[in-house]
């Protein structure tokens, strides 16, 4: 099956040439992977509840600092992000409608009860610790962890702004550009460091911590960092998050690249960018894509496990079965 990638804008010619870490992740993880992935927008019916809570607390948290920036105190944008991330968890109840309600202009109405009131229901996790609760939580005891950090201050460029909020777009070769985004750039100590925040069920320790070197997005970040903001950038700083049902922990450590690191990180990256697009010119079929069968029981199983056990020829059959396959692609060139 040829799946129309017309729409996405990090695509030539059913070529990929414009890649954030999570397309990198992919091709490196399984070749196989990232065609189901990337290319053919397969996506399970139940999305992974670690990769809902991920998503809506990182974009909690690039929301309050960027309101700090904006000039509002740090109670304003705590109030303005927990109120982003209720809604963001919220479903609403909708029905078909001819005329459209001005409030959910898609063609269909929310429902609503005898009063008026809006029909719902929160998002309900399948996932006993990263629950709903549990992430407002998390926003709300980061902030008064971190609120008064007066260890990482956000570096000022020389034109006088504040190192945040970088959306980028960096030529790695021809026809291979490496995109992505920066929340901030700190000094800690006199040196530059990227700050991110990662969660996890594990207790953290400096086990955890290894994991983050080497690691794709943390060379990457390091790398765009160098580039973009035209200064040395040392690394990156994670702040990660335990989440337990009945605490939040939070533990920051420290990841560091050195220069040879980081262009061998360049070369590396490339090999495997060339490596997918060649892949993606011989055409769209997964026999172009060769299975890393070492990773399939990695991380809990990958989702595809089911997928790929199957004889190939149902296989087809099976992903229409079990997954969906919208309109609404990954498209790395989608500025935030
Ligand atoms: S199950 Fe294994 S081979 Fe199949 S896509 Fe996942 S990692 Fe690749």
């Amino acid at each position: 099956m040829i799946y129309d990638l017309s729409q996405n804008s990090s695509f030539t010619d059913g070529v990929q040439t414009s890649w954030d870490s999570t397309s990198i992740k992919l091709i490196m993880t399984c070749p196989r992977k990232y065609f189901y992935k990337m290319m053919q927008n397969w996506t399970p019916r139940e999305v992974s509840p670690h990769l809902l809570f991920g998503g809506w607390y990182a974009t909690a948290l690039e929301h309050y600092y960027k309101y700090v920036t904006e000039g509002k105190t740090s109670d304003e944008a705590l109030e303005a992000v927990v109120k982003e991330t209720l809604i963001s968890t919220w479903t609403y109840r909708t029905e078909p409608s001819v005329e459209g309600d001005i409030n959910y202009p898609h063609g269909v109405n929310i429902i609503k009860d005898k009063d008026g009131n809006r029909q719902g229901y929160p998002w309900v996790s399948s996932d006993g610790n990263k629950t709903r609760e549990n992430l407002i939580r998390t926003i709300i005891w980061y902030v008064e962890e971190f609120k008064d950090d007066e260890n990482t201050p956000v570096v000022i460029l020389s034109d006088g702004k504040p190192a945040v909020e970088y959306s980028f777009r960096i030529e790695l070769a021809p026809d291979i550009i490496y995109c992505g985004h920066l929340d901030r750039l700190v000094d800690y100590g006199g040196d530059n460091y990227i700050m991110d925040q990662k969660t996890t069920k594990s207790t953290i320790s400096d086990y955890y911590f290894k994991q983050f070197n080497p690691d794709q997005q943390m060379s990457g970040y390091t790398f765009a960092g160098q580039i973009i903001f035209g200064i040395p950038v040392k690394g990156v700083i994670i702040d990660a998050a335990q989440i337990a049902i009945g605490f939040s922990r939070f533990t920051r450590s420290f990841t560091s690249r050195t220069n040879a690191q980081l262009e061998e990180w360049r070369l590396n990256t490339i090999h495997y960018l060339q490596f997918a697009q060649s892949c993606a010119e011989k055409g769209q079929d997964e026999k172009n894509f060769p299975m890393n069968l070492e990773s399939c029981s990695n991380y809990g199983g990958c989702e595809y496990r089911d997928v790929c056990s199957k004889n190939p020829g149902i296989r087809e059959q099976f992903l229409k079965g079990k997954f969906n396959q919208d309109t609404n692609m990954w498209d790395p060139l989608k500025q935030r």
